[in-house]
């Protein structure tokens, strides 16, 4: 018996049954806690204070299944590099759901729990280094301010998984808004009978987008609400140099959340092409093709929402073409606004842009660091380093002095609304490595101080310098796996 109690409900299983499949968690053979994030615990009213550790490992792998939990997991398809595919939870399992104290449902969600009939050809496994870096990145992508999913636990099974090495099997424990993907929709619209995608639609709308609920034509409503979020949310990763790395539309979550990290990874030295996943072979999802990537996704959704949008598809396919079209002045308008901001311009105009894009391009001719160039914007006087002597550097940084004093907010304001948006301090591919290489040898301290300096990325700090330095060229991480 556990003294731990969890109360989880299970909304999405009221959907059509073509939506899940109830799937417990397989066995591990000697679960142990690595990480737990006590924090997010407390902040969504998850006690586990009552539990022991040998209890929390068990549960948090799937080896107790309490009372009352029924785990199921989703099907859904998806384009994956542009191509159509069926999937579905092939090593998860969504526990259930938790109401917080404020009511908010989150799914808990497990990511290598063990086989699914969505399985495929795979062993419904993953690896510790894997469910770690997910682990940092979420967290760092939410102290950065960025929606994102949240890691709650990494425990290590004690079992090997088999991939190109041997290691050491772990098992992650999600929390999100949802998981109803991009994919979700494609899924639900191969099925004959629209009213699969319909029960979607109103699921969706009901956990998420209540307002949507009084509008005429809701799956319209949805796609556009949906066109604003996506433009934010890219918005936000191209203000922090974050490359998603696998864009793929069941990457996509219509909570508004970044999920699913894998390959992802931040810049250093600014170059708008830059790609990191090694299975990205032609740069569909490189750091600049972010947002066209997002209205292609956008797309996909709306193909699947066509027959709901208007009984006449000449005329649906209208209407969901003229929202899409909306994303790209969305989206550039969102890009001007934040990219303004880096600069301290309150409101960033028409005409700023060529400063910026200025500025972008000798960022990426002089191999500028993105966060550090940004960051030391952010100081009154910029540091005495050679590449900021150049002439060229020089004649930009008078137009761009001349501009910010047009700026009626004043210096100090604009110092500081650039302190808020350009961070000190993310989360480097090759400090990540080394925490991960750490952890796998079974010493997490760089892991727990990795963690505790991208707590306040914007306050910047002695705790932040170890992680600040750009990778020195033979510490550079050329190339990131997709850890599946
Ligand atoms: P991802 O690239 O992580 O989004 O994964 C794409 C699909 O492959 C999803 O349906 C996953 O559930 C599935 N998948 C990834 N790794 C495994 C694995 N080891 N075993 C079974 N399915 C997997
Ligand atoms: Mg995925």
């Amino acid at each position: 018996m556990t003294s731990f109690h969890l109360d989880l409900e299970n909304s999405y299983t009221e959907l059509p049954d073509v939506f899940f499949t109830k799937q417990p968690p397989t066995p591990v053979q000697k679960p142990e806690v690595v990480i737990f994030n006590e924090k997010l615990a407390d902040q969504v009213g998850l006690n586990f204070s009552q539990s022991s550790k040998g209890e929390m490992a068990k549960l948090l792998s799937g080896n107790l299944v309490l009372e009352g939990m029924q785990p199921f997991a989703q099907a859904y398809a998806g384009h994956q590099f542009g191509n159509f595919t069926m999937l579905g939870d092939g090593r998860a399992v969504v526990l259930g759901e938790h109401l917080t104290p404020s009511g908010q449902r989150l799914d808990l969600q497990f990511k290598g729990s063990g086989r699914t009939p969505y399985s495929r050809g795979g062993d419904g496994r993953a690896a510790l280094g894997p469910m770690l870096r997910e682990y940092i990145i979420s967290e760092a992508m939410h102290y950065l301010g960025i929606p994102t999913t949240r890691s709650l636990a990494v425990v290590a099974t004690g079992e090997t998984v088999y991939r190109e090495n041997e290691l050491p099997g772990a098992i992650l424990t999600r929390i999100a808004g949802s998981h109803i993907r991009v994919g979700t929709f494609e899924f639900a619209s191969l099925h004959d009978d629209k009213s699969i995608t319909l029960a979607l639609l109103d699921y969706l709308i009901d956990r998420h987008f209540p307002e949507i609920k009084e509008m005429n034509n809701q799956p319209l409503a949805l796609l556009e609400a949906m066109i604003e979020q996506q433009a934010e949310l890219i918005t936000d990763w191209m203000r922090v140099g974050f490359i998603h790395g696998v864009m793929n539309t069941d990457n996509m979550a219509l909570s508004g959340e970044t999920i699913d990290y894998g390959p992802c990874a931040f810049m250093d030295s600014f170059d708008p092409a830059t790609v990191f996943s090694s299975i990205d072979r032609n740069g569909r999802y490189s750091y600049s093709n972010q947002p066209y990537i997002a209205q292609w996704n956008l797309a996909r959704l709306a193909e699947s929402l066509i027959p709901l949008i208007h009984q006449e598809r000449e005329e649906a396919i209208g209407m969901a073409e003229n929202a899409l079209n909306a994303f790209e002045e969305v989206y550039k308008c969102k890009w001007l606004a934040m990219m303004g901001s880096k600069l301290g311009l309150l409101e960033a105009k028409k005409e700023d842009e060529k400063l910026i894009t200025e500025l972008l391009d000798w960022m990426h001719q002089s191999s500028a660091d993105f966060t550090n160039t940004f960051r030391d914007f952010c100081k009154p006087d910029l540091p005495d380093e050679e590449a900021y002597l150049s002439e060229n550097f020089q004649n930009w940084h008078t137009r761009w002095q001349l501009r910010l004093e047009k700026e009626e907010q004043g210096l100090d304001s604009s110092l500081s609304l650039m302190r808020s948006v350009n961070p000190a301090v993310i989360p480097r591919n090759h400090k990540v490595e080394e925490a991960l290489q750490a952890g796998e040898k079974g010493d997490f301290n760089p892991l727990q101080n990795l963690l505790k300096a991208l707590e306040n990325p914007y306050e910047g700090g002695d705790l932040l310098t170890p992680y600040q330095t750009p990778p020195k060229p033979s510490e550079k991480v050329l190339q990131t796996f997709c850890g599946t």
